[in-house]
């Protein structure tokens, strides 16, 4: 398989999964206990904290381990609903991922109020917009993705902190996408709590975190053993810990080198040879900011779905916009929000690279989609005439 969907979730790098497999097998001792196995298991858990907070730029005790990215997430928003009820709204990003979107139905359903930005057709959060929501309502917080999955671009999170923290408002953003991808710094962009996840970067599902500014209160989701400092209750996944510990030293160390200019150099060749033999593609967010590891194409008046199993026959792994919450294929609402209709995201699919794939696995794919397309097109014509472009 080439697998070219790795916004959906990565392969577990092999070196991760040699950190993890010692605490599945002998270190496999409760970290709360007393005796020195337990020591032993505790420090390599304070060691991961450590080496995820080396890529954020964080303080390591203001890192608190979750299940995944979607329970931080959801753990912030109802957070801070409950600590700010007098300020009603909660402001969400036109693009945002379900588990953003879901949770913010949540916000409403127990009585406050949500503001969606408008967005551009980059993909970009229109800050005017932003700023109307936030002079309209006194607004608890803002949460708005750092990278987006389907189209990998990267919002201009600084200004929205400025923006939002001038208005009063807390600001919570979901770095899963962006995490590891590019650097990515709390004590450059001080946003006050940041959701991640382990299976977006080489670690194993079933791990993630949120950071938490030390300016700002909390109140847990789960309660019980006070395991976390009292800020996230149940026993630690520890193996899962040590992997996302191990999985964010891996991704620093690759953004040290030239890991992110090989893949935007990849991606770059990838989508420079599709526009050349298919030059009506339509790359998302072109002009924008993007991660180097994300490409999102529209195929105008072809049929996504045809592509995807014609991609599959091939062997090659993509997706039709984002595939990582659900198999059906549902019009994205992040294209819609970008302004293009149904017809068009319905022609549209997702490529995302990782360092584990190869140069020629993308220029394969590339080939690949070119032949598919053209074959699709080709049918198209025999049966109904000239392809009538959308
Ligand atoms: N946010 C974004 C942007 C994602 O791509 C995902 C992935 O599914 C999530 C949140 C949810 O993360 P998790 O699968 O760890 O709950």
């Amino acid at each position: 398989m080439i697998y070219l969907d790795s916004n959906a979730t990565t392969q577990v790098d092999p070196l991760v999964l040699e950190s993890m497999l010692p605490f599945l097998r002998e270190s496999y001792t409760n970290p709360s206990a007393s005796y020195a196995a337990a020591r032993h298991v505790r420090k390599a858990l304070e060691q991961a904290r450590q080496q995820l907070a080396s890529l954020l730029s964080a303080a390591p005790e203001n890192l608190v381990f979750t299940s995944c990215g979607t329970e931080s997430i959801n753990t912030v928003h109802a957070s801070v609903q409950q600590l700010w009820p007098e300020r009603r709204q909660l402001i969400i990003g036109g693009t945002e991922h379900p588990a953003v979107l879901e949770s913010a139905e949540r916000w409403k359903r127990q009585g406050g109020t949500v503001a969606i930005t408008c967005m551009t057709r980059e993909g970009l959060v229109d800050l005017d917009s932003l700023r109307e929501h936030l002079q309209a309502v006194p607004t608890a917080l803002v949460s708005i993705m750092w990278a987006n999955n389907e189209t990998g671009v990267i919002s201009p999170l600084e200004e929205i902190v400025e923006i939002a923290h001038a208005a009063q408002a807390l600001v919570h953003t979901d770095a899963v996408q962006m995490l590891g991808k590019k650097p990515l710094s709390v004590a450059k962009v001080p946003v006050d709590f940041l959701s991640l996840s382990g299976h977006k970067i080489h670690a194993p599902k079933g791990i993630g975190a949120l950071y938490l500014s030390p300016r700002v209160r909390f109140q847990p989701l789960l309660v019980g053993g006070g395991q976390e400092a009292g800020r996230r209750s149940g026993t630690e996944n520890v193996p899962g810990i040590v992997a996302l510990g191990q999985a964010a030293a891996m991704m620093e160390a690759a953004l040290q080198d030239s890991t992110e200019d090989r893949l935007r150099q990849w991606r770059d060749g990838f989508e420079a040879r599709l526009l050349a033999a298919l030059p009506d593609t339509i790359i998302h967010g072109m002009a924008a900011p993007r991660l180097p590891t994300t490409s999102s194409l529209c195929f105008p008046g072809v049929d996504a779905a045809g592509l995807l199993i014609l991609m599959d026959k091939q062997g090659i792994a993509c997706s039709a916009g984002s595939a990582c919450h659900t198999a059906s294929l549902h019009p994205s609402h992040v294209l819609e929000a970008m302004g293009y209709d149904a017809r068009h995201a319905s022609s549209t699919l997702r490529f995302s690279f990782s360092r584990l794939n190869t140069e020629t696995e993308v220029q394969t794919a590339a080939e690949a989609l070119i032949t598919a397309v053209q074959k699709l097109r080709a049918l198209w014509q025999a049966e109904e005439g000239p392809v009538v472009l959308a």
